[in-house]
């Protein structure tokens, strides 16, 4: 049977032998062997479920197989948060002398992650604009150039890389090319169809979707994610039982959530650009993005992100969130209520002043991460707000 991406979300990880249709949690950290021929066992099984939970866990197992599944992956191993899953890779795959290609434009915490852990370990990245495809090409370094880490659409700038290309230029050197699928979520792309090797995820944002989580994960084959399982044996960036169980609970419903942010992120952007006090909005489903041809390519919607840039800079973007009802001032995206935020200010502790102009975040920049309200209240307070402002 050709199963749909909401079924699977729905069946993937059933047990025709459970009689409860809500799994239960299991927060135990030790789990008893039957003997010690059981315990040698279970202490030599990579990955066994019923350990230690460090190890793994039977609630972590179980939203791995549905992670794994809608991204058309073998397998996922699930993390205590997506910069868990960032530095597990990158400390998993990579070694001293080892170099990275990655953009300029993505997530903060990735960019620090690259900028100042990965030198202090003799791991260099270059960043380049994803916008220019020639430009990872030109980046790379046979023999040494290991891992192409991608983000598309980023965040904030909603920038979009072509994602099977870079693949392709990763296959043809030998290297691996990972994306950080966070923002579009596989509701709206598959990166692993297009020729990625890995995805990961800040499952904290639409995947479990109710702001009430923390985790991450990293999705390909089994022989990269056992790799990259022993190293996460010892960094210890572990999902807890409980927010595995709420992640997979917020699953269920991520389809609908999504295309819903699809629609109303598509209306709230198409308002934004119309309107005087705006200069500039970032969101891939305007008909001039300027990367409109890749954004159909790879993409099938386009996500519940975007930011916008008014008129007025700074001190106008922080009156502009002040005077708004609805969106909560919050970081995060992909959650039930909408958010917004200035990333200027967001980052300004994890990235220098510098860093921040080199990725392209103006002092103006507003980022607004659509949740599930109509379209009709949102657009009523963004109108609102401008006009005070
Ligand atoms: C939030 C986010 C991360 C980091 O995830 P955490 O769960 O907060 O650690 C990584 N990448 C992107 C694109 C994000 O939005």
């Amino acid at each position: 049977m050709d199963v749909t991406l909401e079924t699977l979300l729905l069946y993937a990880d059933a047990d025709p032998d459970e009689p409860d249709l809500a799994p239960p949690i299991h927060q135990s950290t030790p789990f008893a062997a039957a003997g010690v021929a059981e315990f040698a066992k279970m202490n030599s099984d990579a990955r066994h479920e019923r350990y230690y939970r460090r190890y793994g866990n039977p609630s972590q197992a179980r939203l791995e197989t549905v992670l794994a599944a809608a991204e058309g992956a073998e397998a996922c191993l699930a993390t205590a948060s997506g910069m868990g899953a960032a530095s597990t890779i990158v400390l998993g795959l990579l070694a001293s002398g080892d170099h990275v290609v990655a953009q300029r434009s993505m997530y903060g915490g990735t960019l620090s992650l690259l900028q100042h852990l990965a030198p202090r370990l003799g791991i260099e990245a270059t960043l380049v604009d994803q916008t220019d495809t020639d430009a990872f090409a030109r980046a790379a370094r046979p023999g040494t150039t290991k891992l192409f880490l991608l983000e598309s659409p980023s965040n904030p700038l909603l920038r979009v890389t072509d994602i099977a290309a870079v693949a392709a230029l990763a296959r043809g050197m030998g290297a691996l090319a990972c994306v950080d699928n966070t923002v579009a979520t596989p509701v709206n792309q598959r990166p692993l169809d297009l020729g990625a090797d890995l995805v990961m995820h800040s499952v904290t944002k639409a995947l479990s979707g109710h702001a009430d989580v923390l985790a991450g994960a990293i999705i390909g084959r089994r022989e990269l994610i056992d790799r990259i399982w022993a190293t996460h044996l010892v960094v210890g960036a572990v999902i807890s039982p409980f927010d595995a169980w709420l992640a997979l609970r917020g699953l269920r419903t991520l389809v609908m959530r999504v295309e819903r942010q699809n629609r109303t992120a598509d209306a709230v952007a198409r308002f934004l650009a119309g309107h005087p006090a705006v200069r500039g909005v970032n969101y891939p489903g305007l008909p001039d993005h300027p990367q409109r041809e890749l954004v159909k390519r790879q993409m099938t919607g386009h996500g519940g992100l975007l930011s916008v840039e008014l008129g007025g800079g700074a001190d106008a973007a922080e009156r502009f969130i002040d005077t708004l009802q609805l969106p909560v001032r919050a970081p995060s995206l992909g959650g039930v209520r909408s958010l917004v935020v200035r990333p200027a200010a967001m980052w300004a502790h994890e990235m220098t002043a510098d860093e921040l102009a080199a990725t392209g975040i103006a002092p103006g920049l507003v980022r607004l991460a659509v949740g599930l309200e109509p379209e009709q209240d949102l657009i009523a307070d963004l109108e609102h707000a401008l006009t005070a402002g």
